[in-house]
């Protein structure tokens, strides 16, 4: 008694934390006999970083720690039952307002990202149309080395900071 299942929406972007995982666990746990959603096409798309697939759309994956070690990544409403011990953890059980919490303060910090690359390349192809090819190759460039040297680490510090406001949960494993 005592030790219990924990859970922890997890930023996809988390690398730099204290509680650093090794990426993308879950892929090793496949032959294990998980249920696994469909993910192939989402995994062979383009990754960003550390994020996981379907972090975009569906919100963060929670990060559920089984009281035997296992460890995996789940999205919300997902059930799952851990391949060495059998116990079954539903993520329902978090409120849907603490995650809905997370879900839109990881959204808002998407959106500076994003916005700068839908600008980049809507100013690429306007160079591109009006025959000024030239330009893109000196935007794309610095475009990359502003984002990555001057607005992404403060960016990513206060993502961070405003992510250690946010709870975790104990996630009780079901009986059965
Ligand atoms: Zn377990």
């Amino acid at each position: 008694m005592g030790k219990r299942g924990r859970a922890q929406a997890n930023s996809g972007e988390l690398d730099l934390s204290v509680d650093a995982q090794p990426p993308a666990p879950e892929y090793m746990k496949g032959p294990l006999g998980i249920k696994r959603r469909k993910r192939i096409p989402f995994s062979q798309r383009e990754r960003l970083g550390h994020e996981t697939p379907g972090t975009v759309l569906r919100g963060p994956p929670i990060t559920v720690d089984c009281e035997c070690g296992e460890q995996i990544d789940l999205q919300y409403g997902d059930r799952w039952t851990c391949p060495s011990c059998e116990r079954v953890y539903d993520t329902n059980k978090i409120p849907r307002d603490q995650y809905e919490k997370i879900r839109k303060l990881q959204f808002r910090f998407r959106l500076l990202p994003v916005a700068l690359g839908l600008a980049s390349i809507s100013l690429a192809i306007f160079f591109t149309l009006s025959g000024n090819v030239f330009a893109v190759f000196v935007l794309l460039p610095s475009v990359l080395v502003v984002w990555f040297m001057l607005l992404r680490p403060p960016h990513r510090r206060r993502f961070h900071q405003a992510m250690q406001d946010m709870p975790s949960w104990d996630l009780r494993a079901e009986a059965q």
